[in-house]
């Protein structure tokens, strides 16, 4: 079990949340109100995190093979102006939690336009109160629902395991 801190100000940002094998598989949105808003079921439940081993987020970058390119998540840039495939540039390995884990932070301003929430296409949109960026929340209507976190923004602490059945 491991609790996140801000790694600027040493605010505990978390409870105490599990560590996944995996990325659970994206589950799309199927047009009906998740959890009060309209957007996908969250990827990772509450109380768990992932390590994503794929690029996230900005920047958006030309993909290499122009005939056969994956948006970065459903939904996702995909396309540019000029036409050019874009796939995700951003960092791999990112920590991945459910958005309400991490109820605190505060809204960072990115430029960003959502209809319903936050596409999280321009870089990290959440903070600590202290101003740091700790993550990019993804909460639109069309990408999945996720909150990525910043490498480096959190410290880790790590919290005995409860024994079994006590
Ligand atoms: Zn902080």
């Amino acid at each position: 079990m491991t609790i996140f801190h801000c790694a600027s100000c040493g605010t505990r940002l978390t409870t105490e949340l599990r560590l996944l094998n995996e990325v659970p598989r994206r589950p799309a949105y199927d047009g009906l109100p998740a959890e009060g808003a309209r957007r996908a079921p969250a990827t990772v439940p509450r109380g768990f995190y992932a390590v994503d081993p794929d690029p996230t987020g900005a920047p958006f970058v030309p993909g290499e093979d122009q005939d056969d390119c994956v948006p970065a998540y459903p939904g996702g840039p995909s396309i540019n102006a000029e036409g050019i495939e874009l796939v995700s540039g951003g960092p791999r390995d990112t920590l991945l939690l459910h958005p309400e884990d991490m109820q605190d932070l505060i809204l960072l301003s990115t430029g960003e336009a959502g209809c319903c929430g936050s596409p999280g296409d321009k870089g990290p949109n959440r903070g600590c109160r202290c101003g740091a960026p700790i993550g990019t929340e993804m909460s639109e209507c069309y990408t999945p629902y996720e909150l990525h976190l910043v490498p480096g923004a959190v410290v880790e602490e790590q919290a005995a395991e409860a024994a079994p059945g006590g």
